[in-house]
């Protein structure tokens, strides 16, 4: 079945199609034929009952008077031969290729289920399907000799819901294990306590057989039970080994011979007490059975319920699934059972629908697996030797490594660390492994050997433990940045925690690169934006370090750190600064120190400072001439108005021509105004270039203005620095931290040394308030004195014109 085959997955490697239940019907010989009542098909294959119009009074409810069963074969008369030729004999023939088999005989009391099943055991040419099913096993093992073949039989009764063993008398059987229990595992159903027979021959089987036959009878006497009201179920259990011994897979398959109890129904039998309790049970198992059959034909079910009884459990893996499954129905064939003989074939056509999905059961044997991949192994070893002398390689050892192996490893990885040993030689995959392994063992290793350093020198602070940190901060170890102030040995802890895995060597070096790559940007930045101390943050580790309060003066440390922290405000030229002479007892005066500042640390800013100041100078020389130029176009404008005006008057005086209602002047006045026009012209491009000019005048202006600002600020830093601050407190007042020495008024900053405009437009900076806001304040008063110093030129020039 589809939906149960996903239970043996393991197992089951070839899967069949899907087929359907064979379900055959044999009817029981009887000089007393209902031959109106029960027709066969022509094929053989179907079943039509009839009943009687006047019989019909038996059949309670039942309306209806003609039936017809379709069925995989009709067996009437038939010998027990044919019988085990048309039923067992494919089922028993693919037990051997794998697939497990079960045939069931399902019928009332008397039809000849035993018959069918057993046969008679005195009489060999009536034996039933066991003996012969066993034959056929035997007289295929001898045809297959290329197989190793056992064969296994078991023969459980069910009686009562109770498990009784058939062959448990046997002298093999050890301690019966009582009650019986049905087990279920991956490998199927299996009945644990029931004793498994091992037989070699057929011989061997029959005795089995007979022992098993024999039993039923006397336990029926002796336990007073009645036969008809058990269930039989004769198992054979093959196994097939291939006798090539690279075969590690195996096929195992069992053969279920299933001898139901009666079918007939309890009214019938009239049973009081016992008989009662056993009717009750057949019907009760055989009712789960049919149940168990609806289901397992109703492709939608996926639930199955097997474990409504023994019987069912017990064939939980022989009912559908991936069984080759037959029925074989027994029926009396007279018109007095014809009820009976209804409810066994509906039976029967419900079987019908039931379709299992056959599949070959397949084991590995992991013995012989074992030995298979051993001898797989030994071959691949020798064929790695040979490419090894093929590629004129000593010999490899390609086996696992021993202690003394791993320790050279060890040795080889704690060298190449050290740089003692340049490169480790791949010799094989092992090798490579444990290489790396031992990478991480020697890593390990040293990461604790550092903490346990660290431990020693430092206390570890949490840096989440703020309670811990504020502590160690009021102490004055630790900056407000949560970086420790100072290191005790000169080693470079000054930024938090190095990362384990670094060297001390190594990280004095990187820190140096670092400062020095800092600072060169700063230069390519220009001077506009001072390095944040923020930026210099990289410490890497959540645990602070922090000295041990023992390991020295704390201002001796801030002194050393000095030194070599990085996190002090960065030079603008660095190198210089690095030459400074120490420091004078009395400060030199700022003229002569800004002298100083703008050769050293200010060079730069003072190189752009002056380089802005020239554009300004150069664009001012520019409109002054502008302005020059202008006012002798006004000059010269002003004179030839007043030409103008002096010939119009003249023409007034003399009486004016009029011609066609133009004027008429003379050439003198005409050129006149030609020259007015002309001057007009050029007095106007004049004015556009000058406006041009003062646009960009403000905003050289105003860039000298920035500089300026940012050197006088610079300077004051410097010099505050230089000669006033002390060291240690310049540590605590590092980038990063609210307070900038040079932040002192510009007012208070010395003269320059500049050109009056210069000084001019610095004492309106200092009287204004900085920020954005104050822009347009500035800008309109710049715009007013422009104007005005404009407007006095012109006057200027105008009274000289008039001298
Ligand atoms: P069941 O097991 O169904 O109760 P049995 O197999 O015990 O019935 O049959 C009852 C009797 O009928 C037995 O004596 C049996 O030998 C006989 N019998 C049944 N079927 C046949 C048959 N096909 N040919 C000859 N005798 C039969
Ligand atoms: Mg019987």
């Amino acid at each position: 079945m589809m939906r149960r085959k996903n239970d043996n997955k393991r197992y089951f490697t070839r899967m069949g199609t899907r087929k359907k239940v064979h379900a055959f019907v044999r009817v029981k010989p009887t000089d007393d034929f209902a031959h109106e009542m029960i027709k066969y098909g022509d094929d053989n294959k179907s079943i039509d009952i009839h009943i009687k119009k006047d019989l019909q009074k038996g059949f309670v409810n039942n309306k209806q008077t003609d039936w017809s069963f379709k069925l995989d074969g009709v067996l009437h008369n038939a010998s027990q031969d044919l019988v085990y030729e048309t039923v067992a004999k494919d089922v028993v023939a693919q037990a051997l290729d794998g697939y497990n088999g079960t045939i069931m005989c399902y019928g009332q009391t008397g039809a000849g289920k035993t018959y069918t099943m057993t046969g008679t055991t005195e009489n060999y040419k009536h034996r039933g399907i066991l003996p012969r099913a066993l034959q056929q096993v035997f007289r295929m093992i001898e045809e297959r000799p290329t197989h190793a073949i056992t064969v296994r039989v078991s023969y459980l009764e069910i009686y009562n819901e109770s498990l009784f063993d058939l062959l448990s008398t046997l002298p093999c059987v050890g301690p019966s294990v009582t009650p019986m229990t049905i087990v279920e595992n991956p490998q199927g159903v299996f009945i644990k306590g029931l004793s498994v027979h091992l037989t070699s021959q057929e011989e061997d089987a029959f005795s089995l057989l007979f022992e098993g036959e024999t039993n039923r009878i006397i336990a029926s006497h002796t336990m007073n039970k009645n036969s008809s009201r058990s269930h039989c179920i004769f198992t054979i259990y093959v196994e097939a080994h291939s006798r090539t011994l690279s075969d590690e897979k195996y096929i195992t398959s069992k053969i279920n011979l299933v001898d139901l109890a009666g079918s007939e129904r309890l009214k019938k039998s009239g049973s009081e007490g016992r008989v009662l309790k056993e009717a009750t049970y057949i019907n009760k198992s055989l009712s789960f059975l049919e149940q168990a059959i609806i289901a397992l034909g109703d492709q939608k079910r996926d639930h199955i319920p097997f474990r409504q009884c023994k019987l069912t459990h017990a064939l939980k893996d022989s009912l559908g699934g991936n069984c080759n499954m037959v029925l074989l129905t027994n029926i009396y064939g007279e018109a007095s059972q014809l009820e009976e003989t209804l409810s066994s074939l509906r039976f029967a056509s419900r079987m019908k629908l039931v379709t299992t999905e056959p599949a070959i059961n397949e084991k590995y044997d992991a013995e012989r697996m074992v030995k298979n991949l051993e001898k797989e192994l030994a071959l691949l070893k020798q064929e790695l030797a040979i490419h090894d002398s093929l590629a004129n390689r000593t010999l490899v050892n390609y086996d696992p490594m021993d202690e003394i192996q791993i320790a050279e490893i060890n040795s080889q990885v704690r060298r190449y660390l050290e740089g003692t040993l340049d490169e480790i030689d791949i010799i094989n995959l092992r090798q490579i492994q444990e290489v790396f392994n031992q990478f991480r063992v020697v890593l390990s290793q040293q990461e604790q050997e550092v903490e346990l350093t660290l431990r020693r020198k430092y206390t570890l602070i949490d840096k989440n433990d703020f309670a811990a940190i504020s502590a160690v901060q009021k102490a004055g170890l630790m900056d407000v940045d949560g970086h420790l102030v100072g290191e005790p040995d000169g080693q470079g802890f000054g930024l938090g925690v190095t990362p384990f895995s670094a060297k001390p060597g190594k990280k004095a070096k990187s820190k140096k690169m670092f400062k020095e790559q800092l600072s060169t940007s700063a230069r390519k930045e220009g001077a506009s934006s001072p390095v944040g101390g923020k930026d210099l943050d990289f410490s890497t580790s959540k645990t602070q370090l922090t000295p041990s309060s023992k390991e020295g003066d704390v201002k001796d440390m801030l002194m050393r750190d000095r030194e070599t922290s990085s996190t002090e405000p960065l030079p603008l030229d660095s190198p210089k600064e690095e030459l400074r002479p120490p420091r004078p007892s009395t400060p030199p005066p700022k003229p002569v120190a800004f002298e100083d500042f703008k050769n050293e640390r200010g060079s730069e800013i003072n190189r752009i400072f002056k380089e802005n100041k020239s554009i300004l100078n150069e664009r001012r020389k520019r409109a002054s001439e502008t302005t020059q130029r202008i006012n002798a176009i006004k000059r010269e404008m002003d004179m030839t108005k007043e030409a103008l005006n002096f010939q119009k008057s003249l023409r007034e005086k003399q009486g004016e021509y009029e011609n066609k209602g133009l004027m008429i002047i003379d050439e003198e006045e005409f050129l006149l105004i030609l020259k007015l026009k002309d001057l007009k012209k050029q007095y106007r491009t004049e004015y556009q270039d000058l406006r041009d000019l003062k646009a960009e005048i403000q905003y050289c202006q105003h860039l000298v203005d920035q500089c300026r600002h940012r050197l006088l600020m610079e300077f004051d830093i410097w010099y505050n620095e230089s000669f006033f601050i002390p060291e240690d407190i310049q540590v605590s007042l590092k980038p990063g931290s609210s307070i900038r020495p040079g932040m002192v008024p510009i007012s208070r900053i010395v003269s320059l040394g500049e050109d009056d405009q210069d000084k001019f437009s610095q004492l309106q900076q200092t009287e204004l308030p900085e920020g954005p806001d104050s822009i347009s304040f500035y800008n309109a008063k710049v715009k007013t004195e422009q104007k005005h110093n404009y407007l006095k030129t012109m006057m200027g020039f105008q009274q000289a014109h008039r001298k």
